[in-house]
């Protein structure tokens, strides 16, 4: 019989002690703890321990403990313990307070500001149906083209910058050019983030 390595012996102990070693493996155990003193010791406190496990009552203290630790605990009413979370972080629950009514209010605001609209000094050579704005191809627009609410789509030259606010713009086509800046606006969210980084901004001035 090959020495069992005291790891294993370890692993067959706790097994033994849960009551499912097999026979020819308990043999190798016992071979072991004849000739292991420190597998032989620690086989002993674990075989006290587990005793000592045993002789404790344990069937009836789950009844007893969860009625100890129902009886323990405040009345379990939700609203009490949100209202005690809010008094104990007054700044998150503002802050979370203040985000929802602004976001409700803000919602319906914008529902009613969605108008199309194109400016420019230079309108004649655009394209619009409905709310597609188009440079077309070989054409040249001069000046800046602002587009709000709508989908944009160049194929020719722009002489100055493109913004387009709360609107697609089309990938640019090969025949694309723009000689200013590019710039699309989500006035939604800028708007949004700018009233929640001046409540902020209030809060931390204390103005
Ligand atoms: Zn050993």
């Amino acid at each position: 019989m090959a020495d069992m390595k005291c790891n294993v012996a370890v692993v067959y102990m706790h097994d033994h002690l849960d009551g499912d070693l097999a026979r020819e493996e308990m043999k190798q155990l016992q071979q072991h703890l004849s000739e292991c003193p420190s597998c032989y010791t620690r086989y002993e406190s674990l075989e006290r321990t587990d005793a000592l496990v045993r002789a404790l009552p344990i069937e009836k203290a789950p009844d007893d403990l969860s009625a100890r630790i129902m009886k323990s605990l405040p009345s379990r009413r939700r609203p009490a313990a949100w209202t005690s979370w809010v008094r104990r972080h007054p700044a998150v629950s503002a802050a979370a307070i203040f985000m929802v009514v602004m976001l409700s209010s803000f919602v319906s605001m914008w529902n009613q500001s969605q108008e199309f609209s194109v400016s420019g000094p230079d309108l004649e050579h655009v394209i619009i149906e409905g709310k597609n704005v188009i440079v077309p191809e070989g054409q040249k627009v001069s000046g800046n083209l602002t587009v709000v609410n709508g989908d944009v789509q160049v194929l020719g030259d722009l002489d100055g910058n493109l913004t387009v606010i709360d609107g697609h713009l089309t990938p640019l086509a090969s025949t694309a050019h723009i000689a200013g800046e590019i710039k699309t606006i989500d006035r939604a969210v800028d708007w949004f983030w700018y009233k929640v980084s001046s409540f902020f901004g209030t809060l931390a001035y204390g103005s």
